[in-house]
């Protein structure tokens, strides 16, 4: 039997996703049943997209969950690097072997071919893909192409009929039609290698065994299962997860829900809480029990209880079972310590400080005044904005505004956020004092607070998106209608 090695590979391009934490915490579980090895693997090859940041955030707050792997970034293993951007010799030297044995092909095909193929390709109702144009040039053309410093891709050949056959453990025997399949591009013009191939090779490198990810990738197995084949190489078992998804059954975004494990940590849930309730994803204890520990799911693990059903993430459950671990779990003065350790690491007292201190006589003032910044979501109605100059169409949509601006800004600093807010208001032709004061309400709750914009650099876009969300909701929502027009108008004004 060959051991068992899982893997997540999270890609650094964002906030630390809960649906990284939910393939985290199977991938980890499946492993320990097995006495086996969990992996984490940093898949950074494009280039422009990842951050250091967002990997250093998806590192931390899986280490916050408990979800610590055997090998990764940090935990050096015999099967490093495991950061794709470190590897690149390994792929350059793997994708020779794919154009040696035929099984890859140079493209020099433009851009501008490309997309006028597409575009024929939609009118005609045929499925996009590329055509095969390079797919047939000699050696010689080849060489002589490159020689003359044309831009080229690597793609992958791909058989023209029949179907592609593989075993997922969760839905058993699937079959998806090569002509579905497109002749992957898999090196990248400016040499870096694209997710699917670097995905096999390391996946393959790294010995590992299961590859259990979430089921948006089961469309891309073909492809990976033909990789493993031209290199001649033994394909792990494949097991797509089920979705998490919205109340409303769409899939799990972040208009609709807060997807940032940071928000949840910051929101004050308990990691064992929100890690447990991940675990009831698709997935119950055999004894039906709801309130489980890390440790108790990996030792009543087996994957075949996954159901496929689409999971709903739903924050009124999250609550319900955080509330259970609050008053159920360890003593009154674990509670303390842990209610301290909290608002010590979440730390936005010290960044208020110098705002504070201006407004306080004793220290019995502080709290009424930063009371927000450690609440949930304000408990607004209509009449909170009743002193409000505009009107609550006018309301809505300079706070939907206002979570667009911010959630585009790059750099979230006091003063990126102070000049994105003041030129929105300048745009919407909206004095200042009026565009801010629903803001106020909408963060705070209060019609006085300490700076709003000071306010919302400490609170974060996770936060403040969940609370300008909510403050829409008190004036009465926006339809998807609305929204549409909205976005028009948006975008319309740069
Ligand atoms: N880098 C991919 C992601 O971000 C990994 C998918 C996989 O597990 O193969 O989800």
């Amino acid at each position: 039997m060959t051991p068992v090695r899982t893997r997540i590979a999270p890609s650094p391009t964002g906030d630390p996703h809960v649906g990284t934490a939910y393939i985290a915490l199977f991938n980890r579980c499946f492993a320990r049943q097995h006495g086996g090895q969990f992996i984490l693997r940093i898949e950074d090859t494009d280039q422009l997209r990842s951050t250091e940041r967002s990997e250093t955030d998806i590192l931390n707050a899986l280490e916050w969950l408990g979800l610590d792997w055997d090998e990764g970034p940090g935990r050096e293993g015999a099967y490093g690097p495991y950061r794709q951007s470190e590897r690149k010799d390994i792929y350059a030297e793997h994708i020779k072997t794919l154009l040696d044995n035929g099984t890859a092909f140079h493209c020099f095909c433009t851009a501008e071919r490309l997309d006028t193929l597409r575009k024929e390709q939609m009118e005609a109702k045929l499925q996009p893909g590329y055509d095969g144009h390079c797919s047939h040039l000699s050696k010689e053309q080849v060489q002589s192409k490159v020689a003359a410093g044309e831009e080229y891709v690597i793609r992958m050949r791909v058989p023209a009929e029949g179907n592609c056959e593989f075993y997922d453990l969760l839905r058993g025997e699937v079959s998806i039609a090569w002509t579905q399949v497109d002749m992957q591009v898999l090196m990248k013009s400016d040499g870096m290698p694209t997710y699917h191939f670097a995905n096999v090779v390391d996946d393959h490198l790294m010995e590992i065994s299961h590859v259990i990810r979430g089921e948006e990738w089961i469309n891309s197995v073909p492809k990976h299962v033909l990789l493993y084949e031209y290199f001649g190489w033994t394909p792990p078992i494949f097991c797509h997860m089920p979705l998490l998804r919205n109340p409303d059954k769409s899939k799990l975004s972040k208009r609709k829900n807060p997807t940032s494990i940071n928000y949840y940590r910051d929101m004050g849930f308990p990691a064992e809480a929100l890690v447990n309730y991940l675990g009831m994803m698709g997935w119950t204890m055999p004894n039906g029990e709801e309130m489980f520990s890390l440790e108790a799911m990996e030792s009543a693990f087996d994957i075949s209880r996954v159901s496929l059903g689409g999971p709903v993430f739903d924050i009124e459950k999250l609550n319900w079972l955080s509330g259970k671990y609050l008053r159920e779990s360890g003593s009154d003065e674990e509670f303390v310590s842990r209610l301290l350790t909290w608002a010590k690491e979440s730390d936005r007292l010290s960044p208020i400080v110098p705002l504070l201190r201006q407004r306080v006589e004793r220290f019995s003032d502080v709290a009424p005044l930063i009371n927000y910044f450690f609440s949930g979501d304000p408990a607004l109605t209509q009449d909170s904005f009743a002193h409000c100059k505009l009107d609550d169409n006018e309301l809505s949509k300079s706070l939907q505004f206002t979570l667009w601006r911010l959630e585009s800004l790059g750099d979230w600093g006091r003063d990126s956020v102070e000049e994105a807010l003041m030129t929105l208001a300048a745009k919407l032709d909206i004095k200042v004092r009026d565009f801010l004061a629903p803001l106020f309400i909408a963060i705070s709750g209060q019609t006085v607070s300490l700076s709003v914009i000071d306010s919302i650099a400490v609170l974060g876009l996770d936060i403040t998106r969940a609370r300008l969300r909510s403050a829409i909701e008190v004036l009465g929502g926006i339809s998807k209608k609305q929204a549409k027009k909205l976005e028009k108008e948006f975008t319309a004004i740069g």
